[in-house]
């Protein structure tokens, strides 16, 4: 380590920037962020940012003259114009005067240098590199910035509130912690992160007035892992997986998704194939309540949207009938997903008005979908689990009136390492699939806009490195 990073309280503190470009621009606004006291100096005209700025009073103007030698006023000197010679000089001069100066773009020049910042106030994480790899840093600071909620500053408003009244019950400093620890990443904690103050407070005082920090009350995430590829997840989606206690997922939830639960998280396959319910629908939503009365942080994992064929509305209305609190992250719905990886926009000013999402599994035949509503033109209608029933919805559309060379796409495992785009059109797609032995899951557009992909196809799955594909892990025909 090269550089020791230092948290300042720079509101005792004068800094000045010395020019008015982007890079002096980027700094002022981290150093007003921290409150400093900023002076600019530059000797062209201000541009209006700046301007209404020193307008407003939020920062002073002074001389390049008075900035470079007023070492009392300004222990901070931000160099950000100026030939390279002239910043050599007067960084040598000014640091020899024990000032604290930081030339853009020179960090050989600098003494200090600003670190890229992930702010939660009260709690700040400073990234910085040396000047060596800003690349990485920056990098980092934008994985950070994924990981740490943004609403992750907001628990302090409950360790203040709540410090004394917990200290008094729990005098013992390691047990204080422990139970701090335990609100703040279970359900208290992401109650207060989700907006939802009222009850993290309440929750809270319940919790604390039971002084029994292993019957806290449990919850239900539903959590939406969209179509295949990790990268597509919410990122509160991820923090929540990343917290649960248990996880219950189902067949269409890509490995790599289950692999991002905690490694002591218990994990319970209750996937669907057709046909072949590993665990009946009524047995899940019972186990959600059982497990979240344990106390436990349950987490439901589904793929694509749970509110999209997904039987979520199911699942919570159990659970809303036994008081357990849960709540709902969407996914992106594998018609999203797969259309975005096929380039196909499932609307277009020319050829779609509207899209359907309809399901394919037809129950009794066939009379349970408006055919000649789907075969109307100008609209994009998008199968869920057709591929079984692929032959009778060709046939169907067909026999309403939708023409029988309309583009059509089987959309196989979208999103991941295995997806395969098969293009033909409502009257030759059977028998152009008769030969090719197509995986599970598939998904089915039908409409004009189909004829896109030709032109905007861009997702390359041999290059894809999300998902591998995780549905050999059981066979079925959906
Ligand atoms: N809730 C899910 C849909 C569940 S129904 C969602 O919002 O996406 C299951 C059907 O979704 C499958 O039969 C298939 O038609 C479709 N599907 C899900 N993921 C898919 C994928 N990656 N590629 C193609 N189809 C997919």
């Amino acid at each position: 380590m090269k550089m020791l990073p230092l948290m300042a309280n720079t509101r005792e503190f004068g800094a000045v920037i010395i020019g008015h470009n982007k890079t002096a621009r980027r700094k002022l606004q981290a150093l007003l962020r921290a409150d400093t006291l900023v002076a600019v100096a530059s000797e062209q005209t201000f541009c209006d940012s700046l301007q209404t700025l020193i307008d407003d009073n939020k920062i002073s103007v002074v001389s390049v003259d008075d900035a470079l030698n007023n070492q009392v006023r300004f222990p901070l000197v931000i160099l950000a114009e100026g030939g390279a010679d002239w910043q050599r000089e007067q960084a040598i001069r000014m640091k020899a005067q024990g000032r604290l100066v930081n030339v853009a773009d020179h960090p050989e020049m600098s003494n200090v240098s600003l670190p890229y910042l992930i702010d939660r106030h009260p709690v700040v994480i400073a990234v910085g590199s040396t000047g060596e790899a800003p690349v990485l840093a920056r990098i980092m600071r934008s994985k950070l910035e994924a990981l740490i909620p943004a609403s992750f500053g907001r628990l302090s408003l409950l360790v203040s509130s709540w410090n004394e009244k917990v200290r008094a019950v729990f005098p013992v400093s390691k047990i204080r912690e422990r139970f701090w620890s335990q609100q703040l990443q279970g359900a208290v904690g992401e109650l207060m992160m989700s907006g939802r103050e009222k009850q993290a407070h309440s929750q809270l005082e319940t919790n604390l007035q039971a002084a029994e920090v292993d019957q806290l009350q449990g919850e239900v995430y539903l959590v939406g892992a969209g179509p295949g590829d990790p990268e597509l997840l919410t990122l509160r989606a991820v923090r929540l997986i990343q917290q649960a206690d248990v996880v219950l997922y189902d067949r269409l939830v890509a490995p790599e998704i289950v692999d991002l639960c905690r490694s002591d998280a218990e994990r319970i396959y209750v996937g669907k194939a057709r046909a072949d319910h590993a665990v009946p629908q009524g047995e899940i939503n019972q186990l959600l309540v059982d497990l979240a009365q344990e106390g436990k942080r349950v987490l439901r994992l589904k793929g694509g949207d749970p509110f999209i064929f997904g039987r979520g509305g199911e699942e919570i209305d159990k659970l809303s009938q036994h008081k357990v609190p849960f709540q709902v992250v969407p996914g992106i719905t594998a018609a999203a997903g797969c259309a975005a990886y096929a380039g196909i926009p499932l609307t277009h000013r020319d050829y779609a008005q509207s899209v359907r999402f309809v399901t394919g599994h037809l129950k009794d035949g066939t009379t349970n979908l408006p055919w000649s509503e789907l075969a109307s033109s100008a609209q994009t209608v998008v199968f869920y689990m057709g591929l079984v029933g692929l032959p009778e919805i060709t046939r169907q559309l067909i026999a309403h009136g939708r023409a029988e060379d309309t583009p059509m796409a089987l959309i196989q495992q979208g999103t991941t390492r295995n997806q395969r785009n098969i293009i033909a059109t409502l009257g030759t797609m059977v028998e152009h699939i008769a030969d090719k032995k197509v995986e599970p899951p598939t998904l089915i557009i039908v409409g004009e806009v189909v004829s896109l992909h030709a032109q905007l196809n861009w997702f390359d799955p041999e290059q894809a490195g999300g998902s591998s594909g995780f549905w050999a892990r059981r066979n079925d025909n959906s």
